[in-house]
């Protein structure tokens, strides 16, 4: 039994990403090309963890990253052999995932370095670690401008072993903005005061998505697209990269309803029928990840035409107008993805209802099932 609602996932398209990316910084940077560390985190943004970690294995990835040391163990589990960075910071308690499942983690307090150590002695193994410097970001990391005090006591750690260092861009995506900039000059000065301070990283990365469309000068040694692989370019941002979106999201018609004159639709009434209507029912709601501001501002693509989504987005189920379309129970519902000869993408999506395109991806919900071709 299939619910109609099925979020399809293209893994050629994730491959061809991955590749098309890859070709882009050999061509640019042949003689110091930048490694890829491919970031699968939140369930691959929402489009599924295992099968996108195998996938992108696959297609020569050898670094995948995710958010905690929980997402870390369940790619373990499903057989992932690549190396596996945690983004996060670490619970105090539970560290033991970093051993039994080998994830490098993030180190980004003296608090956190301790910790590590202290388990590191415990089970009597060195851990390669990646250490994070905040350069502005103010979230997690070593403060850029008080290493010189934090610094010595991780690197005379005796069971840890530096094996990166990284920061993380809070603008990138923000042409106008002088952080990202100030950033990456930061970041080059932690880097040297790292080596100074006898720290010998075997690499640097920087760069999220919209970074590295932005700059090669943050490509440095490595960089960690997310959104990217997904197929979408970080809005407001263009790029001649050759990319496909990743996910299409559909569902069919379930039922067809007419309107009359001053009829309403919907919880609330918030939409009334100003002329004879047609309403389709389609079986996709808030709890299968869709917004509710995606009413009245939105819009499914059906027979090839946009209709707009009337009424409310309820639980279950939203409605759309469908007047003049030839529209019977059904017929194929597209909410993200091309139909005929139009495309809704997850951009689009997001800027309908002032949202993120990550955001739009993250949320397709659980109780979609995720077709994968
Ligand atoms: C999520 C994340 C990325 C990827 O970001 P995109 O904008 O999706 O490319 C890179 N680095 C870190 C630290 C992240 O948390």
């Amino acid at each position: 039994m299939n619910r109609p609602t099925v979020a399809r996932v293209d893994l050629a398209a994730l491959a061809s990403n991955y590749a098309r990316l890859s070709e882009r910084l050999a061509r640019e940077a042949p003689h110091q090309t930048p490694g890829v560390i491919a970031v699968v985190k939140a369930n691959a943004y929402g489009h599924g963890a295992h099968q996108v970690a195998h996938a992108l294995e696959d297609a020569g990835a050898d670094l995948l990253a995710c958010a905690d040391i929980e997402e870390g163990a369940a790619l373990r589990t499903a057989g992932v052999r690549a190396d596996i960075l945690v983004f996060g910071a670490l619970g105090v308690s539970d560290l033991d995932g970093l051993f039994d499942c080998r994830l490098t983690p993030t180190i980004s307090s003296p608090g956190a370095a301790r910790a590590v150590q202290a388990a590191a002695a415990r089970y009597k193994q060195r851990v390669r670690y990646h250490l994070k410097i905040d350069t502005g970001m103010n979230r997690l990391g070593f403060r850029f401008d008080n290493l010189r005090r934090t610094l010595p006591e991780l690197l005379a750690s005796s069971h840890l072993e530096l094996d990166a260092v990284y920061t993380h861009f809070a603008t990138a995506d923000d042409p106008d903005s002088g952080l990202f900039e100030l950033q990456r000059v930061r970041f080059e000065q932690a880097a040297e005061q790292l080596h100074t301070l006898g720290g010998r990283p075997r690499y640097r990365h920087a760069s999220n998505s919209a970074a590295l469309l932005r700059d090669s000068r943050v490509w440095f040694d490595r960089v960690r697209p997310g959104l990217l692989l997904y197929g979408v370019v970080p809005p407001p941002l263009a790029s001649t990269l050759e990319l496909t979106p990743v996910m299409t999201l559909g569902s069919r018609v379930v039922a067809v309803k007419g309107l009359r004159p001053d009829e309403m639709s919907g919880y609330g009434a918030r939409f009334t029928a100003e002329r004879p209507t047609t309403i389709a029912i389609v079986p996709a709601g808030y709890a299968d990840g869709l917004d509710l501001r995606m009413a009245g501002r939105g819009t499914v693509l059906i027979r090839g035409r946009r209709a707009p989504i009337v009424g409310s987005v309820s639980m279950d189920m939203l409605t759309a107008d469908v007047t003049g379309l030839d529209v019977s129970p059904g017929d194929e519902v597209v909410i993200v993805g091309p139909q005929g000869n139009d495309r809704i993408d997850a951009r689009e999506v997001a800027t309908s209802i002032g949202s993120i395109p990550w955001e739009i991806l993250c949320r397709v919900g659980s109780r979609i099932e995720r077709v994968y071709t």
